[in-house]
């Protein structure tokens, strides 16, 4: 990765793009099917501490470990943000959801992205690791770094989908399990679709 990539910018009195994000917090899926304003919470985009921007431009540190994040973030740049999908990437995005609904708002920034979010009625207890609606399909998204639990956890989104496609009959509703690229070879007997950060990103960027 190019370390020298920042331009300078001037955000004023805020932190630029590529040190802070923000993502949605607390939202259920209703509020995401009906489009309402979500409270947000601010995340640190770079998960090495590994930014100096004392300087008024990005300084990137030793302890980098080239994941990628900040120059994707970074409006100021034009890269193709796929020559990121790899495992340094992965590894932020699976460990972290505050990272992850920050970096698939910005790869998806014509859909509606949120992590964690909560669901109505006989699933009080349940969250979505991830929801991505644009149009009106709308993905309840389990992120998961192994397959073992694939079925579990579709079946445990598929009940969810069961409820929330009779409430809201317009609405094409679709589970998806994302696991890391090296995981995608693994036999899963479920009819799931499984996909990496690559086919998310061809799949929701197609619709
Ligand atoms: S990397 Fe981009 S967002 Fe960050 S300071 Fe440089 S130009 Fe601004
Ligand atoms: S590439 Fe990743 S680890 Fe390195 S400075 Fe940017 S966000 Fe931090």
């Amino acid at each position: 990765m190019d370390h020298n990539f920042c331009v300078g910018c001037n955000p004023g009195s805020s932190l630029p793009f590529c040190a802070i994000g923000v993502s949605p917090s607390n939202a259920y899926i209703e509020n995401i099917i009906n489009n309402d304003t979500l409270s947000i919470l601010e995340n640190f985009v770079c998960h090495k501490t590994a930014q100096d921007l004392s300087t008024g431009k990005l300084f990137i540190l030793s302890k980098c470990d080239d994941c990628g994040m900040c120059q994707i973030m970074c409006p100021h740049t034009n890269i193709d943000y796929t020559t990121f999908f790899n495992s340094k990437l992965e590894k932020v995005v699976f460990n972290d959801f505050g990272r992850a609904s920050i970096l698939f708002q910005k790869i998806f920034s014509d859909a509606s992205v949120a992590t964690e979010v909560q669901v109505k009625g006989n699933f009080r207890t349940k969250r979505i690791d991830l929801v991505i609606k644009k149009g009106t399909d709308i993905f309840l998204i389990k992120m998961l770094k192994t397959t073992d639990k694939v079925p579990f956890y579709m079946r445990s989104y598929d009940e969810v989908i069961g409820q929330y496609h009779t409430l809201y009959p317009d609405i094409s509703f679709h589970s998806l399990c994302l696991v890391p690229n090296a995981k995608m070879n693994d036999t899963i007997r479920i009819g799931a679709e499984i996909v990496d950060l690559s086919t998310l990103n061809t799949l929701i960027g197609g619709l």
